[in-house]
């Protein structure tokens, strides 16, 4: 239980940077660096604004100094990064694992959703903190097929979808998919292995039709070449998939 509660505290504080993140990395500007300040009149912020969730709900998201709003997007990360502590602590059998890779698939999720930009950089974060923790358990276990099924799953991962958008750049002469997807799926396959990845891929399908078909009720017009940010549908798929993985 106060495994849980410390989860859910520091997961709304990696939460918190998430929402920093979200802002400021499409413009360029550090997520570390710098004292936290609103991102409209630079105004720094007191240790009492700085509480997640809390802050936003008392000041009902809006910025003290300037009145400029803070946004639903800071909030939703704050809650998403505290679900990811909660559900990790209670359901994992590795729950510092699964935060880790859970609080780095809110982020990519997020900027894919947001901005349909996939940095590469995270990607290649989230693949090599999957192959060290996958190194780490391999050792511990004395089993090198851990390490070989995530390297397995990391080439496949990548393979499959490089492969599916070569073969629709063939078909219909036009790219399919952003070529951030590939790496993405890459570096989940470290993590989930083969099977995880074709998890994924099936999850995501899935959500990626359930989305779709709110559109759809919602009166918007689907079309061959309507772009569904494929890089949240995944990171959101991958990340029940290693809870699933860590249950049965
Ligand atoms: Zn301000």
């Amino acid at each position: 239980m106060l495994l849980i509660l410390a989860s859910i505290v520091v997961g709304a504080v990696v939460g918190s940077f998430v929402g920093a993140a979200l802002v400021r990395l499409p413009d360029g500007r550090s997520v570390v660096s710098g004292r936290s300040s609103c991102d409209s009149c630079d105004k720094q912020l007191t240790a009492r604004e700085l509480v997640p969730v809390v802050s936003w709900l008392i000041q009902r998201g809006v910025c003290r100094g300037c009145g400029a709003e803070i946004g639903g997007w800071q909030l939703g990360a704050e809650l998403g990064g505290a679900a990811i502590g909660a559900l990790a602590a209670a359901l994992s059998f590795f729950p510092f694992a699964a935060m880790v890779m859970g609080w780095q698939l809110l982020l990519i999720a997020l900027l894919d959703f947001r901005h349909m930009w996939l940095p590469r950089v995270l990607t290649l974060l989230l693949g090599a903190s999957g192959a060290m923790f996958m190194t780490l358990w391999s050792v511990q276990a004395r089993d090198p097929m851990m390490l070989a099924e995530a390297l397995i799953g990391g080439a496949f991962g990548f393979a499959i979808l490089w492969l599916a958008a070569q073969l629709y750049e063939r078909l219909r002469g036009r790219e399919g998919l952003g070529g951030g997807d590939p790496p993405l799926l890459g570096a989940i396959g470290l993590w989930l292995g083969p099977l995880g990845v074709i998890h994924t891929l099936l999850l995501a399908s899935l959500g990626g039709l359930a989305v779709a078909g709110v559109m759809h009720q919602m009166g918007r017009q689907i079309k061959t070449d309507t772009a569904l940010p494929l890089g949240t549908l995944l990171a959101a798929a991958a990340w029940p998939i290693i809870l699933w993985q860590g249950l049965v």
